[in-house]
């Protein structure tokens, strides 16, 4: 089974992968696909699912995905504009946080909020050094009880007015990121500038952040340790994915783009399918590579509405580019899904 076989075999446990959508899959891996891949040429498995359970034995979504479905309906109703975008993100924000930080330092950060120190924190991952661990620019090193944090972040949303945020970092051995959380009054002393036109009709700006901080080690963020990260990415892409097929509708439904009718329902077959996802498998041991599939398949969907220009105005179209840089590129996306589903 070839690789873009397993990712239609791997959705179409989910529901309908209708005909466009699995040619826009296939045209998507012939041109992701990197030499190893290709000389590999490995049989691969269907991308496997989590265990569905009965509806009963499911894990209730707590207070954040509550609200996440919320904004989710919101979102269908007005796309990302006047606020949607970023509500969403904030909660994507709160869900991570609740899984990397202490019970004391979340209620340090709500205590920020309340006091009015801080309206906007972030999380701060992609680096000015490149995009693997040993190439990051972002290390710190132990000084006794102090952790000296050398920041070089790119790409950040609103990173250009955050007053606090979770910079991910590599020890000076930079095998693994740690979380470290730097509070306003260090955070303030980082140079942040904002980064290229924004997007979303001027609402959406990413900012770049770098400087030299010292913090406790306290403000390591050390919860749910190293396997949150992917935990985490696995709630989110779906329902990011779910958020941007809603917002494509909506683009359609307002005159701002013009689907095909092939597109129309792919992008309502897409939507439906990222639900089914995270509302019907077992949400404590989330199936990664699913996540993943449908990110590159949403990834694959959006930059086919470039390209057929469905999606004709230029600031659009590179919203819609950006979009498939979020949360999993499709490069990143089909390396991790072929490491999983190759037969070796
Ligand atoms: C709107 C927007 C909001 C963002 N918000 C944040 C944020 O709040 N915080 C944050 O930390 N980051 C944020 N980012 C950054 C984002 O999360 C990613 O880190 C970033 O977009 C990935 O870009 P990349 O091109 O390096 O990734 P990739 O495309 O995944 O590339 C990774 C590496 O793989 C290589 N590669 C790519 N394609 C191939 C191929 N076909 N074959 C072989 N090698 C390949 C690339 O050269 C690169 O070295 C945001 C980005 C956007 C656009």
């Amino acid at each position: 089974m070839r690789l873009d076989q397993s990712i239609i075999a791997g959705l179409s446990e989910l529901g309908d992968v209708p005909a466009y959508l699995q040619h826009v899959i296939k045209a998507g891996v012939v041109s992701t696909v990197d030499t190893q891949m290709i000389i590999d040429a490995s049989d691969c498995h269907a991308v496997a699912q989590g265990k569905a359970v009965a509806s009963d034995a499911r894990t209730p979504f707590g207070p954040i995905e509550e609200r996440v479905e919320k904004i989710q309906r919101t979102i269908s109703a007005e796309g990302f504009y006047g606020g949607n975008f970023h509500a969403l993100v904030r909660e994507f924000g709160s869900l991570l946080f609740g899984m990397i930080a202490s019970d004391a330092q979340q209620a340090e950060v709500a205590s920020w909020h309340e006091t009015g120190i801080a309206q906007f924190g972030g999380f701060l991952m992609a680096d000015a050094g490149g995009s693997s661990i040993q190439q990051w620019n972002t290390v710190f090193v132990s000084d006794g009880e102090m952790l000296a944090l050398d920041v070089d972040k790119v790409w950040i949303i609103e990173g250009h007015r955050l007053n606090y945020g979770s910079v991910s970092a590599a020890s000076t051995q930079k095998l693994y990121p740690t979380s470290i959380l730097v509070p306003p009054d260090e955070f303030g002393k980082l140079k942040k500038t904002a980064v290229g036109a924004p997007f979303l009709d001027g609402s959406l700006q990413l900012g770049n952040v770098s400087g030299k901080v010292t913090v406790p080690k306290s403000r390591m963020l050390t919860g749910g340790g190293l396997a949150s990260t992917s935990i985490f990415l696995s709630k989110v892409r779906p329902r990011f994915v779910r958020a941007l097929m809603a917002h494509v509708k909506w683009l359609d439904a307002n005159g701002k783009i013009s689907l095909s009718p092939q597109q129309r329902s792919s992008a309502t077959a897409l939507e439906a399918l990222a639900k089914a996802y995270y509302h019907g498998l077992v949400e404590k041991k989330p199936s990664l590579p699913v996540a993943l599939a449908l990110k590159f398949t949403s990834n694959r969907l959006l930059l086919d509405l470039v390209t057929t220009e469905a999606a004709s105005d230029p600031s659009i179209q590179r919203d819609l580019m950006a979009f498939t840089r979020m949360e999993g590129s499709s490069y990143r996306c089909l390396f991790e899904i072929y490491s999983k589903v190759k037969i070796r």
